[in-house]
């Protein structure tokens, strides 16, 4: 079982690598999208986990099936391709910095262009909490942690984690 990195760790300020799209079938990163699903599963407030918070410093997040029901949930060299001009301030946590809790001021629209589980290119849109998670995940895959630049830090309990 992997365990989530806290943040002193390293590996959260380093810049993750790209995967080679000829790689994504390999046994290697279908095992890290796997062992990141369930890290994501043990933590019940968990939403979202990129792969440097279980230690591989490399471009991928995914998202729990209680967010998104149906695919995607696995976004491989993710790359934000429109953000919202209008932003919001909102409530954010991450499973690497429990137990803090802060305000972070994020575009409330945001696009992804990524690759999927099987080597596919897909793009997607979301709003509200999906463009918080995908602004929070691809800030992880460039080292940068939402209590950079969040206000009002406090310690806190429940609710959902990025
Ligand atoms: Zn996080």
């Amino acid at each position: 079982m992997s365990v989530i990195v806290q943040k002193e760790n390293p590996v959260l300020r380093a810049i993750s690598q790209k995967v080679a799209k000829a790689d994504i079938p390999s046994k290697h990163i279908q095992d890290v999208i796997a062992k990141m699903h369930a890290a994501l599963k043990t933590q019940i407030d968990g939403v979202a986990l990129a792969a440097p918070q279980i230690g591989y410093s490399i471009r991928i997040f995914v998202i729990s099936p209680n967010i998104l029901e149906n695919k995607p949930l696995v976004f491989i060299n993710p790359k934000i391709i429109k953000k919202s001009r209008k932003k919001a301030w909102l409530d954010e946590g991450c499973l690497s910095i429990r137990p803090w809790y802060g305000k972070t001021h994020r575009s409330v629209k945001a696009t992804v262009e990524a690759y999927d589980e099987n080597g596919k290119k897909f793009t997607y849109g979301g709003a509200d909490l999906l463009a918080q998670i995908f602004q929070h995940e691809v800030d992880h895959l460039d080292g940068i942690l939402f209590s950079d630049h969040a206000k009002e830090m406090r310690e806190y309990f429940p609710e959902k984690k990025l």
